[in-house]
């Protein structure tokens, strides 16, 4: 089976979020169960290339009134994955905020022609794999070509925030096709009205943008297509997030030795960090942007206020972002300095370290397409509060592996807090039971390969 994966990052050529390490792991992960990938990416300038790429040929692409000289080029990453990219001045630089639709269309267009060139340059794809609103439109090209037999194609929405806006008579300037005169489209909406399936990155964030105001303005349109959406959990690099073996941590630890190991793991983070509180008191953590919309950082600080003036855990809080949470969570330092950390940048190598040695992690988002922080909690033993939304609500079972609250408020999360510190100190026979739990779960990229190839063939079939 051949896929041509289209993305507009791939770690660690060039990232800017999620989507990147998706773009790497997952090809990585079906090439495992026989499906050769292939990635095509814009040809930026920045990107980090480690092998020599091949020019393979101009395109002439008509595009927006006139004829653009398209470059082709080519980088065998190894035997299962290969790299196309795309070259052109409009596509140098990824965070050209001028005209963000205009090189993003041109890439689309440019994919679609190479699909049908009918196999010259691309050789033949059994499925077109395309990722967000940046080569979506290529859904749009396949579709309405002459061609027939063209291959079917998925898109998989990773945030449907972001949609790429377009006036309707810009696109249609741009095409020299009808789009209508008046008012907006989008290129993730051309994408899923196009593609044959949609998929999401967890199968509640499907439900919930098809039934739910998180689909927003493109709820609709997903309704008419509900049967062609599906949801797909992303997974963890089960390489880089192992407690067994990870470097970044002060001792390592399984499934046996994480009571003590985790305790050691503890003192020498709140050495670093200069937390002075009890030691036999419960960590909560917090590990993500400070951001109010998406992660609820604004209940998570009514809730610090309350429960840092009692002495019941200690808390450590790593993120960046937003800079009126950030100057917020600097007022609760000074007030409780010897209970409270808060380190206000982006550090990976403390992130292992926070997740080896905290109990609890919390993750009260208002919203969660999928959500990478419960999963590698969870396999070194540190236990997710999570919120009942999206990918949360797929990964953690309340009591289980974790502990579930489902009202988006700050009282909701202090008393859920509540319990569980309460929980920690009454029975720890059943914390350790829990913990257990949670480092059996199996949050690796091969699981959902293997579903995300149970589609590819779904829709071959139906393609036929
Ligand atoms: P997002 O919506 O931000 O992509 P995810 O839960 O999908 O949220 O992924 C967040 C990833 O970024 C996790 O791997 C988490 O460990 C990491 N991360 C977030 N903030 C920081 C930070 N300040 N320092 C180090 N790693 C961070």
């Amino acid at each position: 089976m051949r896929i041509l994966f289209a993305t507009y990052e791939v770690a660690p050529y060039f990232q800017t979020g999620g989507l990147g390490e998706v773009a790497r792991d997952l090809p990585n992960a079906l090439g495992k169960f026989g499906v050769k990938t292939t990635i095509v990416l814009p040809k930026y300038k920045l990107l980090k290339l480690p092998n020599k790429t091949e020019f393979i040929k101009n395109l002439d692409i008509h595009f927006a009134g006139k004829t653009e000289k398209v470059g082709v080029y080519k980088m065998n990453i190894n035997r299962e994955k290969n790299l196309y990219l795309i070259s052109h001045p409009f596509l140098l630089d990824p965070r050209n905020s001028k005209e963000p639709v205009l090189m993003f269309v041109l890439f689309s267009k440019t994919i679609s022609q190479l699909i049908l060139n009918q196999g010259k340059i691309f050789g033949n794809f059994d499925i077109i794999h395309l990722n967000d609103l940046h080569p979506a439109m290529v859904a749009y090209f396949l579709k309405h070509s002459d061609i027939i037999n063209t291959p079917a194609t998925i898109l998989t929405i990773h945030n449907l925030l972001y949609q790429g806006p377009v006036e309707r008579i810009k696109l249609s300037q741009f095409l020299d096709i009808n789009f209508g005169s008046e008012g907006w489209t989008s290129l993730l909406e051309q994408g899923i009205i196009n593609a044959d399936y949609i998929t999401t990155v967890s199968p509640t964030y499907a439900k919930e943008i098809i039934k739910t105001r998180k689909g927003a303005n493109l709820r609709k349109i997903l309704q008419q297509k509900q049967n062609r959406v599906f949801g797909i959990l992303n997974g963890i690099d089960y390489r880089l997030w192992n407690p067994q073996t990870d470097k970044l941590i002060t001792k390592n630890f399984n499934i046996n030795n994480i009571f003590e190991v985790k305790q050691e793991n503890k003192l020498a983070l709140k050495k670093r960090l200069k937390i002075h509180s009890d030691s036999s008191l419960p960590l909560v953590s917090f590990i993500g942007r400070l951001e109010p919309n998406q992660k609820g950082i604004d209940i998570t600080y009514e809730m610090f206020k309350t429960i840092l003036s009692e002495s019941i855990c200690q808390v450590v809080l790593l993120g960046t972002g937003n800079e009126i949470w950030a100057k917020k969570m600097g007022y609760l330092i000074k007030k409780y300095p010897k209970r409270f950390s808060f380190i206000n940048k982006f550090d990976e190598v403390l992130s292992h370290q926070i997740y080896a040695a905290s109990d609890i992690i919390l993750i009260p988002s208002k919203y969660e397409p999928c959500g990478l922080v419960q999963m590698i909690a969870m396999r070194y033993g540190t236990l997710p509060l999570v919120r009942k939304t999206g990918g949360l609500a797929d990964t953690v079972k309340d009591g289980i592996n974790g502990f579930v609250f489902e009202r988006y408020s700050s009282t909701e999360l202090t008393r859920t807090l509540r319990l569980v510190l309460k929980l920690f100190k009454e029975n720890p026979e059943k914390i350790a039971k829990m913990r257990e739990n949670a480092m059996k779960e199996d949050f690796s990229w091969d699981k959902s390969a293997k579903e995300y190839k149970k589609l590819y063939q779904k829709l071959i079939k139906e393609n036929k």
